[in-house]
């Protein structure tokens, strides 16, 4: 026995009675539209893979030259000597992509937002001399908790995608001294709805707040040429999003202006005191890059499925919440008929995975469908008759 068993197994035996924990499951092989587990070969609706990128042959291809060229990895952090032009090219690229001044590389979305999050509100404290007043949807990722968590910021929460609550919130502290800040995700994680981009930009130039948009999913699926809701509009004044989902890879990104950037680089402790993406990585990025804007046919093929997925779940009684986009939840509640209603899945062949507290709410267990360019109608249709059997058993 190790030293500290006991103190990490009372944890687990909690977990375990809360029928909480959990465990990995490997995943033997797998493409753009199939996992092999178990030695079972399931149909995958669970990945974030959105435009099947992943599997692409350009991508795999130039991450192989890149390695090949540049090596395995960056060997430093950026600011010592692990800026090569690979970084350059595909920053520049990044910016010309989201339409700002300037754009910078980060190892991923949970670190970027834990990181960046609280750098800005230090930055904030320290101009103003006041606590900033951080307005965070609800729902927002466990990585933009953190990073107001970090900053010891107590964060005004609104009730989710609901701008009128957040315009009251905001006019409620109309005397108070601080900075604003605002925070939300373009397209939520769990619940696959969009947030008004022209609506919140109009609340933030109103109450002079930083307005600071999470894209992870709209980034290559939504807005013109797959850049993300914030290609609608203007003055969202920092974008961040990732790689490591329509993208097909890993890593992730923040844009917006010059100033911006360059204040990162130096302040932002996530961005200095890490290694520099590898070549690998920064090749299958750079490729992505240039195919996304040119994937307008997979784009709307996507949200045809998402569409008719979501129809076919509504009729047979079901509630996929307030989704409009290739994220699906299968709105279930109860944490045992949610575990029961996946196994069934899993046995008619498809992957579709149970999301339980705490990713959301007491109550509100669900499973999350994520849906890819690269299914095709016999795909779907696997999915529909999958689900209509699974609601028959657990839930009718
Ligand atoms: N933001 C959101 C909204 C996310 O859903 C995720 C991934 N689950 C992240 C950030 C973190 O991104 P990454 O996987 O690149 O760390």
């Amino acid at each position: 026995m190790a030293r500290f068993d006991t103190f990490f197994q009372t944890a687990l035996t909690e977990l375990e009675r809360n029928g909480t924990r959990r465990v990995m499951r490997n995943v033997e092989r797998r493409d753009a539209v199939t996992i092999v587990r178990d030695g079972r070969v399931l149909l995958d609706f669970s990945s974030n893979d959105y435009l099947g990128l992943a599997h692409h042959p350009l991508v795999i291809e130039r991450a192989c030259a890149w390695a090949r060229q540049w090596g395995g990895g960056s060997g430093a952090s950026r600011l010592v000597s692990g800026t090569t032009p690979a970084h350059q090219q595909v920053e520049a690229r990044l910016a010309a992509f989201k339409k700002t001044q300037a754009a910078l590389l980060f190892a991923s979305g949970w670190q970027a937002n834990a990181s960046v999050l609280s750098a800005l509100c230090r930055l904030a404290m320290t101009r103003t001399g006041e606590a900033p007043l951080v307005f965070t949807d609800r729902l927002n990722h466990a990585s933009l908790h953190h990073g107001c968590q970090a900053a010891g910021i107590r964060q005004i929460r609104f009730r989710h995608n609901d701008l009128e609550h957040l315009s009251a919130l905001l006019e409620s502290r109309r005397n108070q001294p601080g900075m604003r800040f605002i925070v939300t995700e373009s397209v939520f994680s769990m619940d696959g709805d969009r947030v008004d981009v022209a609506g919140l930009r109009t609340l933030a130039e109103r109450h002079g707040a930083f307005l600071y948009l999470d894209e992870a999913h709209a980034t290559g699926v939504l807005g013109p040429q797959g850049q993300g809701l914030s290609g609608l509009t203007d003055g969202i004044d920092l974008v961040m999003g990732t790689f490591s989902k329509a993208l097909g890879s890993f890593g992730a990104y923040v844009a917006g202006s010059r100033a911006m950037c360059d204040w990162l680089v130096n302040c932002c402790s996530g961005f200095v005191y890490t290694t520099a993406l590898p070549p690998a990585n920064l090749g299958a990025i750079d490729a992505a890059l240039e195919l996304v804007p040119g994937m307008e046919a997979q784009r709307q093929h996507l949200h045809d499925n998402a569409r008719q997925v979501r129809q076919a779940i509504r009729q047979m009684g079901l509630s996929t919440g307030t989704s409009s986009t290739q994220i699906i939840p299968v709105e279930i509640g109860d944490i045992g008929r949610t575990m029961a209603f996946a196994a069934i899945l899993e046995r008619e062949g498809i992957l579709g995975v149970p999301i339980r507290p705490p990713s959301v709410p007491p109550n509100a267990s669900r499973i999350r469908l994520a849906l890819s360019a690269a299914h095709d109608r016999t795909m779907i249709d696997r999915l529909i008759a999958a689900l209509a059997t699974a609601t028959a058993e657990v839930v009718a």
